[in-house]
C-alpha cells in the first residue's frame, strides 16, 4: 500500500469504483480505493439491478442517461460483462391524476430528446402479458430501462480504473481521518496511514459513520428494502419463445411495485408504506455480505395490489425474498460534491439508484476534482442542498416519508408533513393563529397563504388552481391597491465586512458594488460565464455589506464565498440563518405607514428607491432596504428574532388604518411574475449565462475583472443563444408548474434549442466533459416527438402561475434568442397536462412596466 496518493476514495461499492474510474480517466492515476471487505460489501452486491434514465430532476436525469450509456465502454476497457438487459420498462397509472403526472414526465421529455410514448393499457399488456389491463387508464413507454448484474458492474469499474492506473486495497477499513494544517488529510487505516490530498466519501451504509469522523452529520439512512424471485414461469419462456424478446419492466405506481423478468421468473419489489429504516442511530462496522430477514407482512399491502394488478404472478411459486438495506437522502437523490467548511472533503454517498446514477456521480464528481467545476448542473443532487436542520432525526423522518412516497404523486402545491415544524420564526404561532398554511422553506416554517376565517387552513393538493386561488387573489388585489406584510425570514442572510470587503465582492459579483447607503442587484456567475447566484447587497458601512439570496443556496454560496477568501483575514463572512429574520411591507400605502413606525423621515426623497438605512421600527433596531421582491412601492425590514414580534404587532397596528392585509409566499411570487422578475433556481441556474438569463443590465463589462468576466463578455460579444421570456398563456384552469415544453410555429430557421441539461442529447468528450449543443446542431425536428407540422418545440418553461392583479396566466421559460428578438416571430404554444394552450411573448411587465411606483 502507497503511503502517499493524490486521492483516497473510501468504499468499493458501485459508486466508489465508478468514482475511480472516472478520476483515473481524467488523469489522476495516483489514486488509491480503500475497501473494509471485498468490493459490493455494502448493499451492492444485493441489488435488483435494475436502471433507468427518468428522474424527477431533468438535470439527474440526464447524468442517468450517461450512466446507462457508459457500460459499453467500461465492458470493453475491463473485458468485464455488466450482463446489460435492455429490456424497456412502462409505467402504469391507475388514476385521471396519475395520467396526468405521466403527461407532464412525457411533455417535459419532448426538449429533453427522450423517447417516450404514451400508450394504452392494452399496449403495455403487450409486452408484459402477466398484466391486467384493467386496472390500468394508461401508461408511459420509456425504451431506455433495463437491469444489469450489480456485482459485475462494480467489478467492470474496478477493472477499468485499475488498467487506467488506479490501486485498490481491500480488506482494510479506514478508522480515523486527520486533517493536517495545509488542508491534506491523513487517512488512518487498519494496515497504517495514508497521506492524501483529497479524500472522498463513498462509504454507502457507512457513510454516516465516514461523515462522523470528519465532524459532519451527513443527511443520509439506510431502509430496509424487499424483492421477490418467482419459481420459473412457463408464462415468461412462452412469452420469449413467442416473441424472441424479453418480458419489460413495469412499474405500479398503485401498488408501490417494480417488476422485470429475471431468468425464466419475475423478479418483483415494493416501496411499502409501512417501511423500515435500518441501523438508525450507526451502522455495525461487522454487517458484511448478509441479508436482514423479510418480512412479509410489511409488504403484504402492496403484494395483495400487485397480485391483483399481475394475476400471472400470484400463480408462480416464491422462491426467494431478498431483504437487504440501502441509503437515501431527504429527497432520494445523492449527496455529491465538496463539503462546506472542509477543504478537499468529498461526498458521493446516498445514492440510492447505484445502477442508474453511479456512473453520473463519478463523472460529475471527478469533474469537479480535477476541473474545479462539475460541469454540469448537478444542484439536485449537491451534498450542499440542505442544512445543518437535516439532523438526524430529522433524517430519519423525512427519508422514511420519502421512501413511503416513491411511487406517489407529489402535486405542485403539495407540502410534505415529515418532521415539521424544524425552524419556527418567534411569528410562528401569530401565523397559524392568523389561519396560516405553512410551508417547508429550507427547514423553515414559512406563510403559503391565509385562508379564511373559519375555514380550514389546508391545500387541496392538484394539478389545477386550487382552494388557495381565491384568497392569494384577494392578498394580492389588497397589497397593490392598499397594503400588504409578510414574513421573509427564509432570505439568506450575509454581512461580508473587513478591509478587503468591497475588493472581495467586486470579484465575485458582475455588478459595481453601492456607495455606503444604498443597495444594489447582482448575479454571481463562475470562470465559465455560468449563473451561480442572483443577490441583493446593501453597503451598510465603509467596510461592510449585508448580502441577501436564496435561501436554499446558503451552503453551496458559503462554499463558494470560502474558496475565494484571501487567506490573511482582510475578508471576514458571516451567515446570519434565523439570527435575523424579516418582514416586508409592499403597496402604495407601505410608506405612510413606516412613517407612523419610525421617527426619521422617509419620504421619497429622504429615502430613496435602493436606498439601505438602520432604524428603529416599533422601537426596534431594525435594517431596512427600500425595496421590495413584489416590484410595488415596499420595504424589507430586518431585525433580530427577538424583536419580530414587537415589529409585526407595530406594523399590524398602524396598518389598521391603511386596510393592511398578510400575504404569503405565494402572493409574493404572483406578484414577481406580473413584474417579469426571475427566482433563483428556476429562471436563473448555472446552466444559462447572464445574457441569457436577461440580467443585462446588472452585468458590468467595463467594470474591473471580476471572476467570468472574460466568459459573460463572449456570450455578450457573440450574443446570447438562448433568451429568458415572460409569457402570458391563455389557460383553463391549469397554470404551468415548470419544465413544460413551449412549442413555436416557425417559418424560418431560429437555430435549434440548445438543451443545457437533458437525456441522451448531452455528448460527452473524452474528458467526460459535456459537449454542449451537439445533439441540438442536428437540428430540432431530428428528436423524435418535438415537432408536428410547422411547429417545433422551441424551449421550456422555468416556472409560471396566474398573475392574480393582472388577471393572466403567466409563464417564464427559454427559448433561442433570435426567436425571442423577432417581433414578426408566429405563434407559441406552452403544452400543459397534455393539451397545448396558446401563449405569447410579452416583453414588457404587465404590471407597472415603467417601474414608476416602485420608484416613487
Ligand atoms: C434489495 C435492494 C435492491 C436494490 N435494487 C436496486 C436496483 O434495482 N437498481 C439500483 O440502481 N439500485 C438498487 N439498489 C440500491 C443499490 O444497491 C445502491 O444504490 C448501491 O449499492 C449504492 O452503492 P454505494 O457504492 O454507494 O454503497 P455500498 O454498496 O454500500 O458500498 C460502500 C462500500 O464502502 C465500504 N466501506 C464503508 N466504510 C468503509 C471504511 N471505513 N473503510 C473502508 N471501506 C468502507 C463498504 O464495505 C462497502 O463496500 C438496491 C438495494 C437493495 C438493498
Amino acid at each position: 500500500m502507497k503511503s502517499h496518493v493524490k486521492a483516497v476514495v473510501i468504499g468499493g461499492g458501485v459508486v466508489g469504483c465508478s468514482v475511480l474510474y472516472h478520476l483515473a480517466k481524467a488523469g489522476w492515476t495516483d489514486i488509491m480505493l480503500i475497501e473494509r471487505s471485498e468490493l459490493t460489501s455494502g448493499s451492492s452486491w444485493h441489488a435488483a439491478g435494475g436502471f433507468h434514465t427518468l428522474n424527477g430532476d431533468p438535470n439527474v436525469a440526464k447524468l442517468q442517461a450517461y450512466t446507462v450509456q457508459l457500460y459499453k465502454e467500461i465492458e470493453e476497457i475491463s473485458g468485464q460483462s455488466c450482463s446489460l438487459h435492455l429490456t424497456g420498462g412502462v409505467m402504469m397509472a391507475d388514476t385521471p391524476e396519475r395520467m396526468d403526472f405521466l403527461r407532464l414526465a412525457h411533455a417535459k421529455g419532448r426538449y429533453l430528446g427522450m423517447d417516450t410514448e404514451l400508450i394504452t393499457p392494452s399496449e403495455a399488456k403487450a409486452m408484459f402479458p402477466l398484466m391486467d389491463e384493467k386496472n390500468f387508464v394508461g401508461a408511459m413507454w420509456d425504451p431506455v430501462e433495463g437491469h444489469l448484474d450489480p456485482s459485475g458492474t462494480t467489478i467492470a469499474y474496478s477493472k477499468a480504473a485499475k488498467k487506467l492506473g488506479a490501486e485498490i486495497v481491500l480488506r482494510n477499513r479506514v478508522v480515523d481521518l486527520t486533517q493536517q494544517p495545509d488542508g491534506t488529510w491523513n487517512v488512518v487505516t487498519e494496515q497504517g496511514t495514508v497521506h492524501a490530498e483529497h479524500v472522498v466519501n463513498c462509504g454507502g451504509l457507512w457513510a454516516r459513520e465516514i461523515g462522523r469522523m470528519v465532524g459532519v452529520e451527513l443527511p443520509v439512512l439506510a431502509m430496509e428494502h424487499m424483492y421477490l424471485l418467482t419459481e420459473p414461469m412457463p408464462e415468461v419462456e412462452e412469452f420469449n419463445k413467442s416473441t424472441g424478446r424479453e418480458m419489460i419492466g413495469v412499474l405500479d405506481f398503485k401498488g408501490e411495485i417494480y417488476t422485470r423478468q429475471e431468468r425464466n421468473g419475475i423478479l418483483l419489489g415494493t416501496y411499502e408504506k409501512a417501511c423500515k429504516p435500518w441501523s438508525p442511530v450507526n451502522t455495525p462496522w461487522d454487517f458484511g455480505h448478509e441479508l436482514l430477514q423479510p418480512d412479509i407482512d410489511r409488504i403484504a399491502p402492496s403484494l395483495e395490489i400487485g397480485f391483483k394488478h399481475f394475476p400471472g404472478i400470484e400463480k408462480a411459486g416464491i422462491k426467494q425474498i431478498i431483504n437487504g438495506p440501502f441509503t437515501f437522502a431527504l429527497d432520494g437523490n445523492p449527496l455529491v460534491g465538496p463539503v462546506q467548511g472542509l477543504t478537499n472533503f468529498w461526498c458521493a454517498c446516498a445514492v440510492m439508484a447505484g445502477f442508474s446514477q453511479g456512473g453520473g456521480v463519478g463523472l460529475a464528481l471527478s469533474n469537479w476534482m480535477v476541473h474545479g467545476d462539475p460541469g454540469f448542473d448537478v444542484w439536485g443532487m449537491d451534498v450542499a442542498r440542505f442544512g445543518e436542520w437535516a439532523g438526524l432525526r430529522y433524517t430519519n423522518a423525512k427519508v422514511r416519508e420519502n421512501y413511503s412516497r416513491r411511487f406517489s404523486i407529489r402535486f405542485p402545491n403539495e407540502e410534505l408533513p415529515a418532521a415539521r415544524p424544524a425552524q419556527t420564526t418567534p411569528l410562528y404561532d401569530t401565523m397559524l393563529a392568523n389561519n396560516a398554511v405553512m410551508g417547508d422553506s429550507w427547514g423553515l416554517e414559512t406563510p403559503l397563504w391565509f385562508a379564511p376565517k373559519g375555514t380550514e387552513p389546508k391545500d387541496i393538493v392538484s394539478f389545477h388552481r386550487s382552494n388557495d386561488f381565491g384568497p392569494i387573489g384577494e392578498e394580492v388585489r389588497a397589497t397593490r391597491e392598499k397594503v400588504g406584510v409578510t414574513e421573509i425570514a427564509n432570505f439568506a442572510k450575509y454581512e461580508v465586512s473587513g478591509p478587503a470587503a468591497e475588493e472581495f465582492l467586486n470579484r465575485l459579483m458582475t455588478n459595481r458594488m453601492p456607495k455606503v447607503g444604498r443597495i444594489v442587484l447582482t448575479p454571481m456567475v463562475n470562470e465559465f460565464g455560468k449563473l451561480i447566484g442572483d443577490f441583493t447587497i446593501a453597503k451598510s458601512g465603509e467596510d461592510r455589506f449585508m448580502i441577501w439570496g436564496s435561501s436554499a443556496a446558503q451552503k453551496y454560496h458559503m462554499r463558494w464565498f470560502e474558496k475565494h477568501l484571501p487567506k490573511d483575514g482582510s475578508v471576514r463572512i458571516h451567515r446570519f440563518d434565523q439570527t435575523l429574520v424579516g418582514l416586508s411591507i409592499a403597496g402604495p400605502k407601505s410608506r405612510d405607514l413606516l412613517q407612523k413606525l419610525v421617527d426619521v423621515d422617509v419620504s421619497t426623497k429622504a429615502f430613496r428607491f435602493m436606498d439601505f438605512r438602520e432604524m428603529a421600527v416599533g422601537g426596534a433596531p431594525c435594517m431596512v432596504n427600500r425595496i421590495t421582491y413584489t416590484g410595488d412601492l415596499g420595504y424589507e425590514i430586518w431585525m433580530a428574532p427577538a424583536y419580530q414580534r414587537l415589529v409585526y404587532k407595530a406594523i399590524k397596528e398602524a396598518g389598521e388604518e391603511f386596510g393592511l392585509v398578510d400575504f404569503g409566499m405565494r402572493a409574493l411570487l404572483s406578484m414577481r411574475l406580473e413584474k417579469n422578475f426571475p427566482t433563483w433556481f428556476r429562471e436563473l441556474r448555472p446552466i444559462y449565462g447572464p445574457f441569457e438569463g436577461s440580467m443585462d443590465r446588472f452585468i458590468k463589462l467595463e467594470k474591473n475583472d471580476f471572476i467570468g468576466r472574460e466568459a459573460s463578455a463572449k456570450e455578450h460579444a457573440e450574443g446570447p443563444k438562448l433568451r429568458r421570456v415572460s409569457f402570458i398563456v391563455d389557460a383553463a384552469d391549469a397554470d404551468v408548474m415548470g419544465d413544460e415544453p413551449i412549442w413555436a410555429k416557425v417559418s424560418k430557421d431560429y437555430g435549434t434549442v440548445e438543451k443545457p441539461h437533458g437525456y441522451g442529447a448531452p455528448r460527452f468528450d473524452t474528458t467526460g466533459k459535456e459537449v454542449r449543443g451537439s445533439r441540438a446542431a442536428e437540428g430540432a425536428s431530428a428528436v423524435r416527438g418535438i415537432a408536428d407540422g410547422d411547429w417545433r418545440v422551441v424551449g421550456w418553461v422555468t416556472s409560471g402561475g396566474y398573475a392574480h392583479y393582472v388577471q393572466k396566466s403567466m409563464a417564464q421559460g427559454y427559448v433561442p434568442a433570435a426567436l425571442a428578438e423577432d417581433e414578426s416571430a408566429g405563434l407559441f404554444e406552452i403544452e400543459i397536462l397534455g393539451h397545448r394552450r396558446p401563449a405569447r411573448i410579452n416583453v414588457e411587465p404587465p404590471f407597472d412596466p415603467s417601474g414608476e411606483k416602485m420608484r416613487t
